[in-house]
């Protein structure tokens, strides 16, 4: 009657969205500033002042029928052309704004690459720990998702990649800065992976593709990653404004192929037959002219700085053991006890939400988000040292 898969996916625990509705009742209970919940990637720092003054502006100068109706479905040619600008600007990857394809976010970025690309019988690789809807959009498009364990500090373990990639890998997924470890992978890395798809692909008679899911690029506290398609060749960028201009709601991103890719005209027109199949009619426009307007701005990383500073510190002067992250803004802390389900039950008796890494690909580690109010922080760090003392027991 109704097809099970998608039956299965709707009725599927989301223990994320669980913990925040869970921590939404909780703190009508005993009040909000006496709940820590670091369960969702939700951008604390509010959006850069060009969004809201460009909204404005938008909302004055454009006649109505302009500013609300459909652009045509891979987004507004001037927006396209201004995206292509920052990416030369920005990376000198000489990108046409024919390779641009506007999307709702780095969801519907990473669902059009991935349709575009699989076929029956591919695998896709991604890194564990690794954003959990990569198993979801791999497995609708018919495809394999394989899992990669990390190396050191969550960096790429390239002998495990390269043990991994077979004649069925069609791409490799990289995250970079990480949700949900932060590391953010050196130039030196993201070349050797480079040198790694060549050979691969070498060997395969057809190209491995590089799909770079990016929306933590901007929010990075050190050099800032290498522009994938400054690496390889057969790179597919699916980008967000969710973070980096704290948009998340709004629901507004692209999808690039890089012109250097292999066929890439077909490859994009595959990206935008797979919008369309999946019923993506074009990315909301108001959002696609802010965004278009405001390139080359982010919300303010120094915040997130600070609350990694702050969270960092405690948590390792109580005990805890985490790599200190390079950018987006989570913490991945190692459970003090096998399980980090049971770890986060006790967590919860102190009013500190947690997600358990299950999720992710791994077990025995928690993700703290730490983009909340700084004032959430401070005052959950004592439930933070009082949790760790229960483990010296
Ligand atoms: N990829 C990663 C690694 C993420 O962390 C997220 C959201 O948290 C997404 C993709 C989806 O982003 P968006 O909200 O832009 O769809």
């Amino acid at each position: 009657m109704i097809n099970k898969h998608m039956q299965k996916l709707g009725e599927e625990r989301s223990e994320i969205r669980e913990l925040f509705e869970y921590g939404a009742r909780r703190k009508a209970e005993i009040g909000a500033e006496n709940v820590f919940d670091f369960s969702l990637g939700n951008p604390s720092v509010p959006a850069p002042p060009c969004v809201n003054g460009e909204i404005l502006r938008l909302i004055a100068e454009t006649p109505a029928e302009t500013l609300h109706g459909y652009t045509s479905a891979a987004g507004a040619p001037e927006v396209r052309k201004a995206i292509a600008d920052e990416v030369r600007r920005a990376f000198g990857v000489p990108l046409p704004p024919d390779l641009v394809y506007m999307t709702c976010g780095a969801a519907a970025s990473l669902t059009a690459a991935v349709h575009a690309l699989a076929e029956e019988g591919d695998e896709f690789i991604a890194v564990a720990p690794f954003f959990p809807e990569y198993r979801v959009f791999t497995e609708a498009a018919g495809a394999k998702l394989v899992a990669v364990r990390a190396g050191g500090d969550f960096h790429l373990d390239l002998a495990a990649l390269e043990g991994a990639i077979g004649r069925r890998t069609k791409a490799v997924i990289v995250n970079s800065p990480n949700n949900p470890t932060g590391a953010v992978y050196t130039e030196a890395e993201m070349r050797a992976l480079g040198a790694l798809l060549r050979k691969k692909s070498a060997e395969k008679g057809e190209p491995i593709f590089l799909l770079a899911d990016e929306p933590y690029r901007e929010l990075c506290y050190g050099a800032p990653p290498v522009y994938p398609m400054n690496v390889y060749d057969d790179v597919i960028v699916c980008y967000s404004y969710s973070k980096s201009l704290s948009l998340a709601g709004e629901r507004i991103g692209y999808v690039a192929v890089s012109p250097r890719c292999t066929a890439a005209e077909k490859v994009f027109a595959a990206v935008a037959g797979a919008g369309r199949a999946l019923g993506f009619v074009c990315a909301p426009v108001l959002f696609q002219h802010v965004v278009a307007r405001c390139a080359g701005k982010s919300a303010d990383v120094e915040e997130y700085r600070k609350n990694r500073d702050l969270l960092w510190n405690a948590l390792r002067s109580y005990g805890y053991e985490c790599v200190l992250p390079e950018g987006a803004f989570y913490l991945f802390v190692k459970s003090p006890e096998p399980s980090a389900a049971a770890f986060c039950a006790r967590a919860k008796k102190h009013e500190l939400l947690l997600v358990p890494s299950d999720s992710f690909g791994v077990e025995g580690y928690v993700r703290i988000s730490y983009c909340v109010d700084r004032k959430i922080i401070e005052r959950s760090l004592p439930a933070f040292e009082a949790l760790r003392r229960e483990y010296d027991r």
